[in-house]
């Protein structure tokens, strides 16, 4: 079974976002970038299903800049087959990262993609259902744990108040949530490994897609900042300070 991951390169989730002073996006001049972080645990995944004999290939494939090849490499450091690599400088909507992935899809033949169920960046959340939806295959989102059986992978997915357990039938798309895994930290010797791996280069056009934005940005603006803290002197004045002042109780 081959495993295809896409991965995205997205600031680094310690670094504080600044918003650039014409309020178009948030500046990414000279701050660390890194591997999404829940594209981290698609990673792991997939590698251990190749540990564990269930995938015999896994392949990731990541959309962005010349510099999201270092995302790539750190995937293949993780232990990851090879690369493809698919360079734009437009930072492209969902509908246009999902139509580009069903084309490397059909390329490559995958029976399991698995995703992140978001990218910390836009927070969309959307490129995982939009790929299943235009594959027409069945979708296990926010994985808490994934096993396969047969030609199914059932999935246990996050869902409010609690644990919902899926059957998918192969191919399928699965999205990861925090908990379905830890992932690894790269050895040394597989970091210098990785160096030899395979990455295959795209460009956009080479799928023939319409990766035309449908949205556009009319602004960008940083979180109103949050009023400095009071001490009471006491749970009565916290409790009408609650219910007087907030109005939350
Ligand atoms: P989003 O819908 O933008 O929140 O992204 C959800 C997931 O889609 C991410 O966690 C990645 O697995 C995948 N994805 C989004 N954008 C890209 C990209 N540019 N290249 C590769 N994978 C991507």
């Amino acid at each position: 079974m081959k495993v295809l991951v896409p991965v995205k390169r997205v600031l680094d989730y310690n670094v504080k976002a600044r918003v650039k002073s014409d309020q178009s996006g948030v500046d990414l001049s000279n701050v660390k970038m890194s591997m999404n972080p829940f594209d981290e645990i698609a990673v792991e995944q997939a590698v251990r299903l190749q540990e564990a004999g269930t995938a015999s290939e896994t392949v990731v494939v990541s959309i962005g800049p010349a510099k999201a090849q270092e995302t790539i490499r750190t995937a293949l450091a993780m232990g990851i087959d090879r690369g493809i690599h698919v360079e734009t400088d437009e930072d492209l909507e969902p509908l246009a990262v999902a139509k580009i992935l069903k084309a490397v899809a059909e390329a490559e033949g995958p029976e399991l993609v698995i995703l992140g169920k978001q990218a910390i960046d836009n927070d969309h959340g959307a490129t995982g259902g939009m790929f299943a939806a235009l594959m027409d295959w069945p979708l296990g989102s926010a994985a808490n744990s994934m096993e396969k059986e047969g030609d199914s992978f059932t999935v246990v997915k996050e869902v409010d108040g609690g644990l919902q357990t899926v059957k998918l039938e192969l191919p399928a798309v699965v999205t990861t949530d925090l908990r379905l895994n830890e992932p690894r930290y790269a050895s040394l010797p597989n970091i210098m490994k990785a160096k030899r791996k395979p990455i295959d280069a795209k460009t956009p056009a080479d799928f023939g897609v319409d990766t035309a934005p449908r949205l556009k940005t009319l602004k960008v603006t940083e979180p109103a900042a949050r009023e400095a803290g009071i001490k009471v002197e006491d749970v009565a004045t916290l409790v009408d300070k609650l219910k007087n002042e907030a109005g939350v109780i």
